[in-house]
């Protein structure tokens, strides 16, 4: 298949590269930009943090020693699984092989443009316009594109906790987005804010070498997980009391010299112009159709969004559904239908008693969102037995933070799995 039109893919992590080889496949003429050296993303470990040899924020949240926290059987994508070992939780080295591999087998990794940032975009008489800089060469080039897709992560730009006084806190405050290993919290009193798959994570690797870790979260329950002796668990913090006492909403204080924030990450397209009509509100995205097609341009899309998710296997399904539309195979609805749409989600989503952040947020019924995906463009489902790995996964990393990663499992068919130690 050919097709004269032109595809913009910004970012070459485990979304664009699905992207690009969707693109391809559909016979369109491909360009990523990637502003790092590697292909990967998230998955590509440094020693640095704060700025890059270039100056750049450096994009990579990756830390020592990081295995997976799904299994392998969930991380690949549809049709190119990552292959056997013996192991489901598998160190992130691996995982960028696993990525590096599939970007050369589909013939991706010679369309990336490594090492070129995207500026800015910005639609121009029924283009799209995108300046980008070489910066090795320290060139600003602009380029005109029919489709743009934006695939540059949303593990990057970090959220602080914020309440009365953190202002007057004496000690150090990082973000996990700079947590690169344990040391730097040898013999601390570590405060530990949110409880997702970093928090936890990080509470237990720290509470190896720290004095102690209070981990402080708003789960509905208490995880099982029976952490070392020297972790505590309490609610949100609400002050700051004498510059180092931490109070919490149940009225207790704890002391502290090293405040952790594991609450995660804003979404930002800092290269979007206000011309592309996309806002980002308490990490609300919109007006997107089915979480991925921009509705005012919907020329453009972005891929990977939605949380709580089965990454890769999401990815490929949303790039799917969207070249199913960019490629011409099937016409979207109208501007006004895909609105329609969207505020219809989002009325059951705000009725439900969710906030904004979590307009994006899949978890428990992200098999509804696979479903309508496929239904609504007519291409093939994820496997159920995803989604139900995926949960069985989740549930075991609350209850059992310390050993979970020991279990192994098998794909038996679509419908099922086994854990077969
Ligand atoms: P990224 O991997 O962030 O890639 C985005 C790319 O865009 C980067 O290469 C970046 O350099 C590039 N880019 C950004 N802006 C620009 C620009 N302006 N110009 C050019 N290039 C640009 N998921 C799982 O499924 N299982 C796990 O076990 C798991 N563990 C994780 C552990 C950590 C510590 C983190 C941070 C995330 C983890 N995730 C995990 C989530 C993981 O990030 C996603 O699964 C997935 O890798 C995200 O891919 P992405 O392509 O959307 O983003």
């Amino acid at each position: 298949m050919t097709n004269d039109r032109e595809v913009c893919v910004i970012g070459a992590g485990t979304a664009g590269i699905c992207a690009a080889r969707h693109s391809l496949a559909s016979g369109m003429k491909t360009t990523v930009f990637e502003q790092t050296g590697s292909v990967g993303g998230t998955w590509v470990y440094t020693d640095s943090i704060g700025k890059d040899e270039f100056g750049m924020d450096v994009h990579s949240s990756m830390y020592k020693g990081l295995h997976t926290n799904l299994p392998k059987e969930i991380m690949g994508y549809p049709d190119f699984p990552i292959p056997k070992q013996e192991k489901s939780y598998i160190p992130a080295e691996d995982m960028l092989k696993f990525l590096n591999s599939y970007a050369d087998t589909f013939g991706v990794t010679n369309t990336v443009n490594f090492y070129h940032h995207v500026i800015r975009i910005r639609p121009y008489k029924g283009k799209w316009e995108v300046i980008v800089k070489d910066l090795r060469k320290e060139l600003v080039k602009t380029l005109f594109f029919d489709y743009v897709v934006v695939c540059n992560g949303h593990y990057h730009t970090p959220a602080f906790a914020n309440f009365e006084g953190i202002d007057t806190f004496k000690g150090r405050s990082v973000h996990s987005h700079d947590y690169r290993d344990a040391m730097p919290f040898k013999n601390e009193t570590v405060l530990v804010i949110g409880a997702g798959p970093s928090g936890m994570d990080l509470a237990h690797e720290v509470s190896k070498i720290a004095e102690k870790v209070i981990l402080s979260h708003h789960l509905p329950e208490k995880p099982k997980t029976v952490f070392n002796d020297n972790v505590v668990q309490k609610p949100d913090p609400i002050g700051i009391h004498d510059g180092y006492y931490v109070e919490f909403a149940d009225g207790t204080q704890e002391y502290c010299n090293v405040i952790l924030h594991c609450i995660g990450y804003k979404y930002s397209f800092p290269f979007l112009s206000v011309d592309c009509g996309i806002s980002v509100d308490d990490n609300y995205v919109n007006p997107l159709y089915k979480h991925c097609i921009n509705i005012k341009y919907p020329t453009m899309a972005f891929i990977g969004l939605p949380f709580y998710v089965c990454a890769s296997q999401m990815m490929d399904l949303q790039t799917r559904f969207v070249f199913t539309y960019f490629s011409g195979r099937k016409e979207l609805p109208s501007k006004v239908e895909m609105q329609d749409d969207t505020d219809a989600e989002m009325e059951q989503r705000w009725s439900k008693g969710l906030k904004k952040r979590q307009a994006h947020m899949m978890g428990p019924d992200q098999c509804k969102y696979y479903t309508d995906l496929a239904e609504t463009a007519g291409i093939e489902n994820l496997k159920p037995v995803i989604t139900k790995l995926h949960n069985e996964s989740s549930q075991r990393f609350l209850d059992d933070l310390l050993h979970f990663r020991k279990d192994v499992f098998r794909i038996v068919d679509d419908e099922t799995f086994i854990k077969v130690n």
